[in-house]
């Protein structure tokens, strides 16, 4: 059943619990202090529910459990019998996947066209992909007998909050380790979905267990004894104090971090079709995307042109109710995010960029913010060199190839970036010069199971995604 596009279903309502508890041994429990934090939707800033605050011992609950399962049942499993579980819920998450993507959209804050064509039909084939490679594992690692780690602690961040989960837990499950996963605090809606998805495919207890809460339920996973790999997604700030806490331990670890793309434009690039790219880079999710274009370096004979191009296809763009199959631009994440990013802007402007915003429309509540350019920037300006993480884009030229390659480099990040070009000869040299976990030619922000994902320098340590992704879950 290699099928990417969900599947038709029944359900025509996507339930929202008042409270949801944390996933532990297979079941929901209430946490230990009976605490609670609300979750609201950021397109509305109404409260939809409240979710479990973990404790010290809810986690230790979770981890015990975790052992408990990875030592039983699950690992004398064969490999097929595991791989069956993976195809079951790849197939759950399909039949549910209208639901899945009203969700993700009504927490998150996401366009529902990107969630029901991107997110849930990705997190599917994420599943399906590690599904295959879970009785085939003494072929993907010939000579080696695979030993998955054990107990493995997961923490994602909140801007794919569905296909994080998927990119985690898939390859984990498929090479035989149990996994204890914390979602980000604004969006663990879809994860706590999840686990009654989880619950109702059967899937031994334990094995996947839930925990909700802020940072430090994080921290507490990271730091717990009887984790054996730690996986990260999230801030490279975030990544930086993971890494140092885990200085000196025995235990293994991935981190996929912070980005700041850049999207190489040549003169004798298809330019409607660059343009086109260049909406995709940066306005897909809001900018809430790590691997994001959001520097975009434009070669000097056609700057003029690609920039007005892209300033009379923002006006055509809409922003508004991430529910409605219309936007294009739905509602940043979160309060504190919204400040982030205006925060953003305004140094921009003190830094002595050129703002250029869309004069589209915005709701009056929810969080919001018109697609924008910035022009008339220098390299050394924060606002090219650190993470917005929204809809903002730096825009720069340069003249020559050589030049392109030393602006695209000159960040701490080196996560993704793009080029656009007729000649096959400049996208092998670009390819190979650009310092960046991936390169992507005359196209962006385009994701497959097979192939592998992560970062250079600030932007992470390991691979996620194809053969990379299941090695990062055994034993050398
Ligand atoms: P964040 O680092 O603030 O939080 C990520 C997760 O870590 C959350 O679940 C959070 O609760 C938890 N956390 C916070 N402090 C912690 C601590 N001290 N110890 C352990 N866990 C802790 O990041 P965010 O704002 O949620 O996500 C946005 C960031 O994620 C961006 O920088 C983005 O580039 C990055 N990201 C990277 C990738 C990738 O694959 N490289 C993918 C998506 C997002």
């Amino acid at each position: 059943v290699w099928e990417y596009a969900p599947a038709p279903q029944d359900a025509d309502f996507a339930e929202v619990k008042e409270q949801y508890d944390l996933f532990i041994g297979g079941k929901f429990v209430e946490p230990s202090k009976g605490r609670y934090f609300k979750s609201t939707n950021p397109a509305t800033e109404e409260e939809i529910t409240e979710f479990a605050e973990a404790t010290q011992k809810d986690v230790d609950k979770a981890v015990k459990a975790a052992r408990k399962a990875y030592e039983g049942e699950w690992s004398s499993m064969s490999g097929k019998e595991r791989g069956k579980y993976l195809y079951r819920i790849a197939r759950m998450l399909q039949e549910r996947a209208r639901e899945f993507a009203v969700l993700e959209s009504m927490d998150g804050g996401k366009p529902i066209r990107e969630s029901r064509d991107v997110d849930i039909p990705l997190v599917a084939a994420y599943f399906f992909y590690y599904a295959g490679w879970a009785d085939k594992l003494e072929y993907a690692f010939p000579g080696k007998k695979p030993e998955p780690y054990g107990v493995c602690g997961q923490i994602i961040p909140w801007n794919f909050p569905l296909l994080m989960l998927a990119w985690k837990i898939a390859p984990a499950l498929a090479t035989g380790n149990t996994v204890v996963l914390k979602p980000a605090e604004t969006t663990s809606l879809t994860a706590l979905k999840f686990a009654e998805l989880v619950k109702d495919c059967g899937l031994p207890d334990g094995v996947i267990n839930i925990v909700t809460g802020a940072g430090q339920t994080g921290s507490e996973i990271v730091n717990h004894k009887d984790i054996d790999k730690v996986a990260f997604t999230g801030s490279t700030n975030v990544g930086k104090i993971i890494q140092k806490s885990l200085a000196g331990t025995d235990k293994k670890y991935t981190l996929e971090l912070g980005g700041k793309g850049a999207l190489v434009i040549f003169e004798d690039a298809p330019i409607d079709q660059a343009v086109e790219g260049i909406i995709n880079a940066i306005y897909f999710n809001q900018g809430h995307v790590c691997c994001a274009g959001s520097r975009l370096l434009v070669q000097e004979g056609v700057a003029d042109k690609v920039i007005q191009k892209l300033k009379d296809r923002l006006e055509t763009m809409i922003v508004g109710d991430p529910l409605d199959k219309n936007t294009d631009i739905g509602a940043i994440n979160s309060k504190e995010q919204f400040e982030t990013v205006n925060k953003y802007l305004e140094m921009g402007v003190d830094e002595g960029a050129d703002i250029y915003q869309a004069k589209c429309d915005i709701p009056e509540n929810g969080y919001f913010i018109r697609p924008t350019l910035f022009t008339n920037v220098s390299q050394s300006n924060r606002v090219v060199q650190e993470e917005i993480f929204g809809p903002v884009l730096t825009v720069q030229t340069f003249r020559t190839a050589d030049e392109g390659i030393e602006k695209a480099n000159n960040t701490p990040y080196g996560l993704a970036n793009g080029v656009w070009t007729d000649k096959g000869s400049k996208i092998f040299k670009m390819g190979s010069k650009m310092r960046s976990g991936v390169v992507w030619a005359n196209t962006y922000n385009k994701f497959d199971p097979t192939s592998p994902f992560g970062g250079y320098k600030e932007s992470g340590v390991g691979r996620e995604g194809g053969m990379h992704g299941l090695a990062a879950y055994i034993k050398n």
